[in-house]
């Protein structure tokens, strides 16, 4: 590792929270790795989702569900965002499942050879986003594919508000019952829950779940394993005296001689400016980041010294990602996602340490100049 800035990524613990979600759930598991698994690695992610027994994997764009592909995953691939029609036939050749999800996505597709090709109903139930909006139009849809040979492998919707309404989610339910029921077709794959209706929503329907927050362990309803963890090492230690400022825009000004730790991380990291004021974790100290975040570094202030190289938490089992994401009034998904390529990923698995990935390093490889 060149720079002492890493993820954690325990795969087994990963292992463990998608065990609990077929449990809990008592129906399939289609694993959600969009974003490259929020930024965790796709195929790492895909690797501990397929041992606990995922069987489907999904993302939410063709170039995803590609990477994968080239990464050998030969199993069931659902992309559940928008794809573009002309893109059919490397959807059907490299046998990737795709969403229907509005009427003038169908007209365009059907213009084209879609034999073969797997096909998702998407139902809009109420959160505006893709799918369909009426019974009439997905009922157009279906025969349209069906007619064209499509395999109808698959029809669901999206929860959106499972973190506080049950009762929205159970109208969503009611009007997504109503759009299977009217077309009168056993689809292999009925599937609508995330994360929190997985822990807390029970149906007859559905016949497997679509969950992706758990994986990471974020989930309000349910204790989840933490798979993941941010971390990076003191690089510089000082004493500054008092009344002199620290960092950028000299917003902060010291009141006394004052311990200040420098870090290897910024927000070209995704530890974004915001960070300021929020507290990392030092060997038993709780630091406050003082002064403007830089783009690759960070000041914070010590109670006590401690020696160069030592290991500081930014989240991880200290500092929570759920309460940093309050801080920053955001939630955990996002802090994850943002977190760049050139923080090293560091993974986890069986027991020991399988890979330490760092993608910038894997670019200036590919390159000749
Ligand atoms: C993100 C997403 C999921 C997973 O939701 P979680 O709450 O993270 O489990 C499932 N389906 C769709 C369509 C999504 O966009």
């Amino acid at each position: 590792m060149y720079r002492k800035t890493w993820m954690e990524i325990n795969l087994d613990a990963m292992v463990e929270n998608i065990k609990r979600c077929i449990e809990l759930s008592g129906k399939k598991m289609i694993a959600v790795l969009k974003a490259d698994a929020s930024g965790c690695g796709d195929s790492f992610v895909a690797k501990a989702a397929l041992e606990a027994g995922a069987k489907m994997l999904a993302v939410s764009s063709l170039d995803e569900a590609i990477r994968l592909r080239n990464e050998h995953y030969t199993g069931p691939l659902l992309v559940f965002g928008p794809t573009e029609p002309e893109d059919c036939s490397i959807l059907i050749r490299k046998d990737i499942s795709v969403a229907a999800f509005s009427p003038e996505w169908t007209n365009a597709i059907t213009k084209f050879d879609i034999h073969g090709l797997k096909i998702h109903l998407k139902v809009d139930t109420g959160m505006n986003r893709i799918g369909f909006q009426t019974i009439v139009d997905l009922k157009k849809a279906f025969h349209q594919l069906q007619d064209a040979g499509c395999i109808m492998e698959g029809i669901f919707t999206h929860y959106y508000c499972t973190e506080t309404d049950d009762e929205v989610t159970q109208r969503q339910y009611e009007l997504f019952k109503k759009a299977v029921d009217a077309l009168q077709y056993s689809f292999p794959w009925i599937h609508c829950d995330n994360t929190d209706a997985t822990v807390t929503f029970k149906d007859p329907l559905t016949n497997a779940c679509r969950v992706g927050g758990a994986l990471f362990g974020i989930c309000a309803f349910e204790p989840f394993k933490q798979p993941i963890a941010l971390y990076t090492e003191v690089a510089m230690v000082k004493k500054v005296p008092s009344l002199q400022t620290i960092g950028y825009g000299a917003t902060y000004q010291t009141s006394e001689e004052e311990i200040i730790a420098t870090l290897p991380i910024g927000y070209a990291d995704g530890l974004i400016r915001e960070n300021t004021g929020r507290n990392v974790y030092i060997d038993g100290q709780y630091c406050k980041i003082v002064g403007r975040i830089c783009m690759d570094q960070i000041m914070v202030k010590l109670e006590k010294e401690v020696p160069v190289g030592t290991k500081v938490e930014i989240f991880g089992k200290h500092i929570n990602i759920e309460d940093m994401a309050t801080d920053l009034n955001t939630i955990p998904d996002e802090i994850i996602s943002v977190l760049s390529d050139r923080i090293t990923r560091t993974y986890f698995f069986h027991g020991k340490q399988i890979a330490e990935i760092n993608a910038k390093e894997i670019k200036s490889h590919m390159l000749t100049i």
